[in-house]
């Protein structure tokens, strides 16, 4: 019996020492994998607007254009991170960069409201903290996303809206404009085909609230989500909304969870595309969801969201996003999404449309 008792001990002993050997190896392995996925000390995303982008409808003089302006935004963010600097500063001049070019929907080249306005939307968010910050509606502040960023910091609030945002933008001292700035021929060429349009359908007892014709109008929110040398994930987004928009429409663009989103221990994400759907579906809050409370991969979440919640929903677009690890993900079901990525080894990649990689 002693003797029986004496081997049963040895056996335990046996297994278990195999058992912990085994559980090293898993755990080596576990780290090694852990390590290859860290494939990015900094790393900085951005996108300009998502929908119907075809090769066969932009000419080469505009695909270079925007393929142009979005190597300059990227490159300004980059350095910033490449110097050590903040992502809130890289997403912030990045942005700034977009904002400043009619060629964007944002700041200048923003789309007009059905009265003829442009009334502009903006966010941001900083993963370190989660302190964010977003204005909505504003028609005279050059660049809202330091509007916004200027809510974050200086103001005890984290969204302003309409008049006292510009008021506030103005107190903090920041640059204002006459309205007539953001006046664009496209932008208003763009209004007045979907008024056209409305009042054809119109004509026909049909209602023409944002089908495709007039979604497709309005191309061009900006966003931006970058990882610092720091280990501080952040990300904005900003926008005019949507051509012909009424009665104080805000999209999701300056909605913290839907158009932006940050936090350290899993992503930034910017969101762009049919506002109302992404403020459904909270979808840049969705995707750092699942990562962590799931466990998903930045790229199985951005593809849960945006290739089923959304469009089961009823609404398309898409995300930039990068995670902790400096992994980033461009996900979008729409045709096209202006885009960028630039990693700490200064590799850059430009896309605008769905099956070509430029
Ligand atoms: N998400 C924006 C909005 O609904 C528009 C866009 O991104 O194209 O205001």
């Amino acid at each position: 019996m002693k003797s029986y008792m004496y081997f049963l001990c040895l056996c335990f002993v046996f297994f278990s020492c195999k058992n912990e050997e085994e559980l090293k190896v898993y755990s080596k392995s576990k780290a090694i994998e852990a390590t290859a996925t860290q494939t990015n000390q900094f790393a900085i995303v951005i996108h300009g607007g998502a929908g119907t982008i075809l090769k066969e409808n932009m000419s080469k003089e505009d695909e270079a254009a925007y393929k142009l302006k979005l190597e300059e935004a990227i490159r300004v963010g980059y350095e910033i991170l490449k110097n050590g600097g903040s992502s809130l500063d890289a997403v912030e001049q990045t942005i700034h960069v977009m904002e400043n070019s009619p060629l964007f929907n944002a700041g200048k080249g923003a789309v007009f409201t059905n009265a003829g306005t442009n009334e502009l939307d903006a966010s941001i968010m900083d993963g370190k903290t989660l302190n964010a910050g977003a204005s909505a509606g504003t028609r005279t502040v050059k660049n809202p996303i330091s509007l916004a960023r200027a809510v974050m910091e200086h103001s005890p609030h984290v969204m302003l809206a309409g008049y006292g945002a510009d008021v506030f933008a103005k107190e903090q001292g920041l640059e204002i404009v006459d309205s007539m700035y953001f006046y664009t021929e496209d932008r208003m060429n763009s209004l007045k085909r979907v008024k056209r349009y409305e009042d054809e359908k119109k004509a026909d007892n049909k209602t023409a609230f944002y089908d495709a014709t007039i979604k497709d109008s309005k191309f061009g929110t900006v966003g931006c989500a970058a990882l610092d040398k720091h280990g501080n994930l952040a990300a904005g987004t900003s926008t005019g909304g949507m051509t012909n928009k009424r009665w104080g429409r805000v999209g999701d663009a300056p909605i913290i969870g839907a158009g932006t989103y940050a936090n350290n221990n899993t992503c930034a994400v910017s969101s762009t595309g049919w506002g109302e759907f992404f403020i459904r579906a909270m979808v840049a809050h969705d995707i750092s969801a699942l990562m962590d409370y799931k466990g998903f991969t930045l790229q199985e979440a951005a593809k849960e969201v945006i290739q089923k919640k959304v469009p089961e929903l009823g609404g398309d677009g898409g995300i930039i996003a990068v995670d902790k690890n400096g992994n980033m993900v461009m996900e979008f079901n729409t045709e096209g999404m202006y885009r960028a990525t630039m990693n700490d080894k200064g590799e850059l990649t430009i896309g605008i449309y769905k099956d070509i990689e430029n």
